[in-house]
């Protein structure tokens, strides 16, 4: 089982090296313009870096193992109970945790074919069988799913907006997806875009998400939320899922102790508490992601409606050679031949200066 999950963290630990390492020595030295893991480009919040900083002064004391002032803090903003929330070391970590609550051998959990990778990791390690529903063009097929659905199977992903095709559930069709999955089902909602799709929401006056109040209901439904993404915390590893809180407190059990420091505690706190950087983070991003997709659609790729912080578009050209020469102009972006998606790339979205960098690039790459 663990073999596995080494055999897969490592293959995409090479990948990424791989990638860093084969620039040219003076291109190593100057900066990257790194796009392919959908970090923000604007980093943490200044005062998230101060409280993550005060707390390195008690390393020498183990972090609170149940997170409780992180907790209480988010019950109270997304009003569930605290016994409903689990802070984890990234959410990423929180998928295993649920898969090994829920799943065993002769078991099954369903996601869909272009979705993010760690779903089928965590599924995988339990021994349980993962069935990849097909898309329906760059759109996870919920209908697809619920026909997937046996007796043997425990759970179902759902990465709501999904990476990396970037695309949303409509709030109608999950409304009613819930209410036809059978009882024997937990469904995971993973919003680790959350906070970008709510503004995207905003702007387009398009409904995004009442997941919460699927887990007021009391449905079997967890939702995943991280740190990592517009709060800019990718590197202290915290995140957090809000369910159902017997399965939460199993989950919190079967963690272990003292995974989440103290400085990532006191810098989600702090980050959650600095609403204008993550204010600052939404609007730019989506600024910027207009902007993109614009020029991409202008060199002829076609890009998918985006409700992330990333682009997932289909090039017009070789994506290979398109991403290794990118590579050599110092900017990483992530190919998409081991999603299956022939032809794709996926984009993050830079800083301004970043982006146009980019355009400039593949504009060139156009002409040669
Ligand atoms: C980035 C991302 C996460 C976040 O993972 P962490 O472990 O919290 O860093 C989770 N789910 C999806 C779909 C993501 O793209």
């Amino acid at each position: 089982m663990s073999r596995f999950f080494d055999q897969v963290t490592g293959e995409r630990r090479e990948a990424e090296l791989e990638e860093r390492s084969s620039l040219s020595p003076s291109q190593a030295n100057q900066r990257l313009i790194l796009l392919a893991s959908n970090e923000s480009p604007y980093g943490p919040s200044p005062k998230a870096l101060a409280a993550a900083q005060d707390a390195l002064a008690d390393s020498h004391r183990y972090p609170d193992p149940d997170s409780r002032e992180l907790r209480a803090r988010l019950a109270a903003d997304l009003e569930v109970r605290p016994a409903q929330i689990v802070v984890s070391a990234g959410s990423a970590a929180l998928l295993s945790l649920i898969a090994g609550a829920l799943l065993e051998p002769g078991l099954n959990a369903i996601t869909a074919a272009c979705t993010f990778v760690v779903y089928a990791a965590a599924t995988q390690a339990t021994g349980a069988n993962l069935i990849r529903v097909p898309m329906k063009f760059d759109r996870l097929d919920l209908e697809g799913i619920l026909a997937a659905v046996t007796p043997q199977t425990r759970l179902v992903f759902i990465a709501n907006p999904n990476n990396p095709t970037g695309t949303i559930v409509g709030v109608d069709e999950l409304e009613a997806f819930l209410e036809r999955i059978p009882a024997h089902v937990f469904v995971v909602l993973d919003e680790a875009y959350h906070d970008y799709a709510e503004h995207f929401s905003q702007l387009r006056n398009i409904p995004y998400s009442r997941s919460l109040d699927h887990v007021r209901q009391g449905r079997p439904v967890v939702v995943l939320r991280t740190f990592s993404k517009v709060h800019g915390l990718a590197a202290l590893r915290i995140g957090y899922g809000i369910g159902p809180s017997a399965l939460m407190e199993f989950v919190a059990n079967s963690q272990d102790t003292f995974s989440v420091s103290t400085a990532a505690q006191a810098a989600a706190l702090a980050a959650l508490d600095d609403v204008e950087h993550v204010a600052f983070g939404v609007k730019q991003n989506a600024l910027q992601i207009a902007w993109l997709s614009e020029e991409l659609a202008r060199l002829g790729w076609r890009v998918a409606p985006a409700w992330g912080n990333f682009l997932f578009c289909e090039v017009d050209g070789n994506t290979g050679a398109i991403v290794t020469r990118l590579r050599e102009e110092g900017i990483l972006i992530r190919p998409m031949e081991s999603w299956g998606a022939l032809g794709c790339v996926r984009i993050a979205a830079g800083t301004e200066e970043e982006n146009r960098i980019l355009v400039d690039v593949l504009r060139k790459l156009r002409a040669e």
